[in-house]
């Protein structure tokens, strides 16, 4: 049972293995996970603590749930894998009808891929080529606004922020597209008209170029943890129209409830061209994603030549992935995700506005089950881990934000925990 992790096989992952964002020649420390169970990790030690980050968006059911271990092992019996040039399985069918019921209603067309970022370059490569089949071709750049994020292969990362995106680095290699300020006014406050000239004057002076606006709706994620105000999508969708430019959604990490509408975009009631789901679609189980476009961009690129779509990932529509899938969101409707969501945000209020007073913080911004702390300065982050886990809770913060998006099934009492451990954690930096 308590089998301890061997010193040897952790100098092995540290010379080893690569995670995310840390050097091979000083890694941040990583720490060793047993077993997850509900809303909480279990550590070397049988420890146990309240997790805070939902493994980056992704598992809203918490951890191990037998409704989820069971859509997996059902399909286990059946067939783990099958290619999906020349053939297709109830589980793919079943999840793209969901999709296709719960996203917005010009959302017709499904592209199942294997992780965020391939949705991305699929959503761009679609657009690409719907402007090249309809006789557009000098419609070929990207236009974004500063401080998203959407993945980290290249075409994706030429979408990111280009100061905090990694532009940098690849200075030569990436493809250059376009940025307009982010909007500066939040969720919660007054719209601005003026948040939207950046926007308006790149579309004016570059649409003839431009292929598609991408970006994240409301919420903008790992780019730094910004909500804006649901007009600027109103006001994106009708110049995205008057200019002739695609609308691409990221609703990778916003989508399937976390901001308190199912997706994202709803705050605003647009539609977009192509829209990209991923990280919560298999309750954080399996590396999946989808690419959604409207008929309208489906048409363009078949009617023209080669006729078809020219992307097919080997692992496209995995049945385990998919019949996971279904089992989720079937599991998020049926459990009254909006209730969940809506009393997460009620005691993000109540907990974490204290921590405004803090001469640490800078500023407290709840949306839906989104709780960020953004301090004055950057924290330390091999310091900070441990604190955290010191006081019980996983959290894994970037920079100077301090955030969580707990599993939206995670009890009253664990959410206060959790939250009482963050501030007593940002007091002491
Ligand atoms: C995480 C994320 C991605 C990339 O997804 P991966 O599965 O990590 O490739 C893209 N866009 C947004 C908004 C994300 O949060």
């Amino acid at each position: 049972m308590s089998e301890q992790f061997k010193p040897s096989d952790l100098l092995f992952d540290k010379e080893h293995i690569w995670h995310p964002y840390t050097s091979m020649h000083d890694p941040l420390p990583v720490f060793p996970v047993k077993s997850a169970n509900g809303v909480r990790l279990k550590l070397d030690n049988d420890t146990e603590i309240i997790d805070g980050m939902s493994s980056w968006w992704c598992a809203v059911h918490g951890y191990n749930h037998p409704v989820l271990n069971k859509a997996i092992q059902d399909q286990l019996q059946n067939m783990s894998h099958v290619m999906f040039g020349g053939i297709t399985h109830q589980p793919a069918i079943d999840l793209a009808k969901l999709l296709i019921d719960l996203s917005p209603k010009n959302m017709e067309k499904v592209f199942f891929s294997d992780s965020g970022s391939v949705s991305v370059e699929v959503a761009m490569k679609m657009a690409l080529q719907y402007w090249f089949t309809t006789g557009e071709k000098k419609k070929n750049k990207f236009l974004s606004i500063r401080s998203g994020y959407h993945g980290d292969t290249f075409n994706a990362m030429s979408v990111c922020d280009p100061v905090t995106g990694m532009h940098e680095i690849f200075k030569g290699v990436l493809p250059v597209n376009y940025f307009a300020d982010s909007p500066k006014g939040g969720f919660h406050e007054a719209w601005n008209s003026s948040d939207f000239e950046s926007m308006q004057n790149m579309l004016e002076k570059h649409h003839e170029e431009l292929a598609a606006v991408i970006l994240e709706p409301i919420v903008q994620g790992a780019g730094g943890m910004k909500f804006y105000h649901p007009q600027y999508l109103l006001e994106l969708r009708r110049a995205c129209d008057e200019y002739k430019v695609l609308l691409i959604l990221d609703e990778i990490a916003t989508g399937f409830g976390r901001t308190g509408k199912f997706f994202a975009c709803e705050h605003a009631n647009i539609n977009p061209d192509i829209m990209c789901v991923g990280k919560a679609i298999t309750g954080g189980y399996l590396s999946f994603a989808a690419t959604l476009a409207s008929k309208k961009i489906a048409d363009g690129i078949s009617e023209g030549s080669p006729g078809c779509f020219m992307h097919g990932p080997t692992f496209m529509g995995n049945p385990l992935a998919c019949s996971v899938g279904v089992a989720s969101l079937n599991l998020l409707l049926d459990s009254g995700w909006k209730e969940k969501v809506n009393a997460i945000e009620k005691q993000l209020i109540t907990h974490l506005s204290k921590a405004k007073e803090l001469k640490q913080v800078k500023d407290v911004r709840i949306l839906g089950a989104i709780g960020v702390i953004e301090m004055n300065e950057p924290v330390k982050m091999a310091s900070i881990q441990r604190q955290f886990v010191d006081h019980g809770v996983w959290v894994r913060p970037f920079g100077k934000l301090v955030y969580i998006m707990p599993p939206f099934v995670i009890s009253e009492k664990d959410l206060t925990e959790l939250c009482e451990a963050l501030v007593k954690v940002v007091s002491l930096q």
